[in-house]
């Protein structure tokens, strides 16, 4: 039986940050708490958003966002909305803030702790349509959290894990592209790496959703012909514009399932003591993971080589690792600061990640640590 839902409102286009102040009110915010970064307020975006908006000039802001959000931000920024009698939550950012606002929301309407709402933990079935409204602005193009059901939070104990809902769809997305023009161009490659991530691991889901499979197909198409314009020349408007449309379409996708890769890169995100950018990780491991999932995914991957205009014998996991080399970013998990000593238990975290169960081919710790070690140097 196939399980198909969609979803929620975007306004999408150059220029739709104007009409905030009536997309606030209009989802009954007097009050709304920004849940942002320090990078996005030093970027003057914050600025640039409240000179549209009194209300969003006069809201409590939350600019505390690690690079991977955590119960203790989102408890300290759920302490802040109780203080000032917020009503709902403008999540304004990339992947992050967006996830932290959603667990917020969680926390302000349901009794705690967090960990009770976890996905692999039962939690999908305790969140309600109580969860506080989120209204979503990216300032990056990659996460597709805009328009997901899914929040990633790093638990106090070290494990991140998945808090999945429709409830946690944000009730309004604000996506315009003019605001990622500032983004600087390795950010611009790990986001949009992110988003290809995503509509590979979406498409090579088993689970059925042939509309799924579409969008995430046409997205796949979008980010592969755009991000390398967008990497090179960040004002370019129309390669903007384009990967913004194919990280939504990410998003969009999220319903029929991530894969290995996810599985990886979230617990490898999770890790205290190296701070890992999630799409550098998913391009680093996306060619180990396309390996190793070949056997199960035949007439996949040629459907995905027709879809890219790719000659027929055209290795996919090549073909990416060579995408991610010509965008500068890292090749290896090495490169990107990884102690070796973390793999196995990395390896024995995937397996249970959420992620993991939509994987076209089952992997166990050992395949995991395959990945790992492929992917290491
Ligand atoms: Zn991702």
């Amino acid at each position: 039986m196939a399980l198909i839902t969609y979803l929620t409102t975007v306004k999408f286009g150059p220029g739709e940050i104007a009409g905030l102040e009536a997309d606030v009110a209009g989802l009954g915010m007097s009050k709304p708490l920004i849940v942002t970064d320090k990078g996005i307020v030093a970027a003057g975006l914050i600025a640039t958003i409240q000179g549209h908006s009194p209300r969003l000039a006069a809201a409590p802001l939350f600019e505390e966002t690690p690079t991977n959000p955590t119960e203790a931000a989102a408890l300290a920024a759920l302490a802040l909305y109780r203080a000032q009698g917020c009503d709902g939550l403008v999540a304004i950012g990339g992947g992050s803030p967006i996830d932290l606002a959603k667990a917020v929301a969680l926390l302000a309407t349901h009794e705690g702790p967090l960990e009770r709402y976890a996905a692999i933990l039962g939690g999908v079935e305790r969140i309600t349509a109580a969860v506080a409204p989120v209204l979503a602005v990216p300032t990056t193009s990659g996460t597709g959290s805009e328009v997901g059901r899914a929040a990633l939070v790093t638990l106090e104990d070290g494990r991140k894990l998945g808090f999945i809902s429709p409830y946690l769809i944000p009730k309004l997305a604000v996506c315009d592209p003019d605001l990622t023009l500032g983004l600087p161009a390795w950010l611009t490659a790990a986001t949009g790496m992110d988003a290809v991530t995503h509509c590979i691991e979406t498409y090579l889901s088993p689970r059925e959703n042939p509309p799924a499979e579409a969008i995430a197909l046409d997205g796949l198409k979008r980010a592969v012909a755009f991000i390398e314009r967008a990497v090179q020349d960040g004002a370019d408007r129309e390669a903007r514009k384009e990967m913004m449309m194919a990280a939504l379409q990410g998003g969009l996708t999220f319903q029929k399932g991530l894969g290995a890769v996810h599985a990886l890169s979230h617990p490898l995100g999770g890790l205290k003591d190296v701070s890992l950018h999630h799409g550098t990780l998913n391009a680093v491991l996306l060619p180990a993971v396309l390996r190793f999932n070949a056997p199960a995914a035949e007439a996949k991957y040629a459907a995905i080589r027709a879809a890219l205009n790719l000659p027929a014998e055209t290795d996919l996991a090549d073909w990416i690792a060579a995408l991610v080399k010509r965008l500068g970013m890292p090749g290896s998990l090495l490169q990107m600061g990884l102690p070796r000593e973390v793999l196995p238990a990395i390896a024995e975290a995937a397996t249970k990640d959420h992620s993991s169960a939509t994987n076209p081919r089952p992997a166990s710790a050992a395949d995991y640590l395959e990945m790992l070690e492929a992917s290491f140097s």
